[in-house]
């Protein structure tokens, strides 16, 4: 069984080594290139490889829940999984597909045909005589029953010709303890699934199974990911949440000091394919790729070094003063924003709105003022005394918001360094008019600092455009803290 290019397979196929290695009666072989197989006694061989999917199943397709009224334990089928449910057998609810349901038998079917024959497989090329199935989305995620979804790959023979390996390799894909998925609350949310995609298929086994042993739960019907407490808020939450476990539970683990090193102790996968599954009836799935950038994983892998967590601690923990429950597109806009190196989308993110101001606990505020330094001096030509001007004039904004919001807009909004300057002045005439307590709260001179920063450093339109949302990102912290205290709180942590 060869590579295919397509990581639905792929995953499918490392997925089915791990699944026939434990099995006693064949011997397997998981090349850079393809898996052998060899079977040593057919019927015992079909035997355990039906009891092993039929185990599978049960622990990875569905979840329990107990039944308020009768206290009876219920299987339930996880939200992203896009095989139908079957009629009931025994008060239990089956899948329809054949594999799953009916799975000695399918498997017989798979292994007694002739491997050999004049029909050629759609998927993987290969010649075979007899199908056991059509291709469908219970055997690969993006083909639709439906043509008018399906694109460019209308004809009748895409979904007739497939060969029994690829639908065994396909099908059994959805019982992957290495698919990453997030089935959000709500009823009518979209699912997600995540595979890795990786050129070699022993360094893409040898990945999947660090993160499978270490740190998934495939009993939790919302995501195998699920934090502590809460849930995750969406599509980026999870990955973000999914490198910082890998760093913290496998690399620091095994002992990894330098980023840049690493890939000679474990190599991380950091391409996925990413499927966006509707919740209603038509599963027109999307496909999208995420490709995380270097920089930025090596920021989550030096934080976590600094047991700082990037998603537990600070974007898990973000809310809105105004309501928490409005906070879900906060914490997935900061950590997409993070994950795509979009730093504009991080701070803008981060700032006041819907009649209310993100609030910082102190292990959040950590975790950022480390994040800070981390992701954006490098190559950007600041110092570290730079940073500390920035984070006095950050609370120069943050005491001047307090009755004058605009400013802080005014600041994030400038398009250019000339722009910047003028708001830069209109808070120094601002600082002018504050109170005596206000004026012992803050340190003047770092504005005039930071003026000659941009001035005569930041005239580049990108270190600028940095230094200005650095400026965002501290602001809004120092105005959330002053305005908490303002409020009545406690004094502030720093
Ligand atoms: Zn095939």
């Amino acid at each position: 069984m060869p590579f295919y290019g397509d990581p639905w397979m792929d995953n499918g196929l490392v997925n089915l080594h791990s699944i026939l290695k434990d099995i006693p009666s064949c011997r397997t072989d998981l090349g850079d290139d393809g898996l052998t197989l060899s079977i040593e006694d057919k019927d015992d061989f079909i035997k355990e490889l039906s009891k092993t999917i039929k185990a599978r199943m049960n622990s990875i397709a569905f979840y329990y829940t107990k039944d308020k009224n009768t206290g009876e334990k219920r299987n339930i089928k996880k939200r992203h999984i896009l095989i139908q449910y079957g009629s009931k057998v025994e008060g239990k609810n089956v899948l329809k597909e054949k594999i799953l349901s009916d799975t000695e038998n399918r498997v017989r079917q798979i292994f007694q045909e002739e491997m050999k024959g004049s029909k050629i497989c759609v998927l993987c090329n290969r010649e075979y005589s007899k199908k056991v199935d059509n291709l469908k989305q219970s055997v690969h995620p993006t083909a639709t029953k439906i043509r008018s979804l399906s694109g460019v790959r209308q004809k009748r023979e895409y979904y007739d010709n497939l060969c029994p390996l690829c639908y065994l390799i396909g099908s059994l894909e959805w019982l992957d303890k290495g698919l990453v998925y997030l089935n959000l609350p709500g009823k009518n949310e979209d699912s997600f699934a995540f595979l890795p995609v990786m050129k070699d298929l022993r360094i893409l086994s040898e990945f999947k199974t660090y993160f499978v042993d270490q740190f998934t739960n495939p009993a939790d019907p919302f995501s195998n990911l699920s934090p502590e407490r809460g849930f995750v808020e969406g599509e980026y939450s999870v990955m973000l949440c999914f490198y910082e476990k890998f760093f913290e539970r496998v690399w620091l683990k095994e002992e990894v000091e330098n980023y840049d090193l690493a890939s000679e102790k474990v190599e991380i996968c950091t391409d996925w394919m990413r499927l966006k599954i509707p919740s209603g009836i038509v599963k027109n799935v999307k496909i999208f790729s995420l490709k995380i950038p270097k920089n930025i994983l090596k920021s989550i892998y030096e934080l976590a070094k600094d047991d700082k967590l990037v998603y537990s601690s600070f974007v898990h923990n973000l809310f809105f003063s105004s309501s928490r429950r409005a906070g879900g597109d906060l914490r997935e806009n900061v950590a997409r924003g993070m994950l795509e190196d979009d730093f504009r989308r991080f701070s803008s993110g981060l700032l006041p709105r819907k009649g209310g101001h993100v609030v910082f606990i102190k292990e959040a505020k950590n975790v950022l003022y480390r994040l800070i330094p981390l992701w954006r001096m490098e190559g950007m030509g600041l110092t570290d005394a730079d940073l500390k001007d920035l984070k006095s004039v950050a609370r120069i904004v943050g005491v001047v918001s307090l009755n004058h919001i605009s400013i802080l807009y005014k600041l994030d909004r400038a398009r250019t360094p000339a722009e910047f300057l003028d708001a830069l002045r209109e808070l120094g005439r601002r600082l002018v008019g504050l109170d005596k307590n206000d004026r012992k709260r803050v340190y003047p001179p770092a504005l005039t600092k930071l003026v000659d920063l941009v001035e005569l450093r930041m005239t580049e339109q990108q270190k600028f455009e940095n230094v200005k949302n650095i400026l965002t990102v501290y602001s809004c912290v120092e105005f959330s803290m002053l305005n908490y205290r303002g409020k009545g709180g406690k004094k502030s942590e720093d």
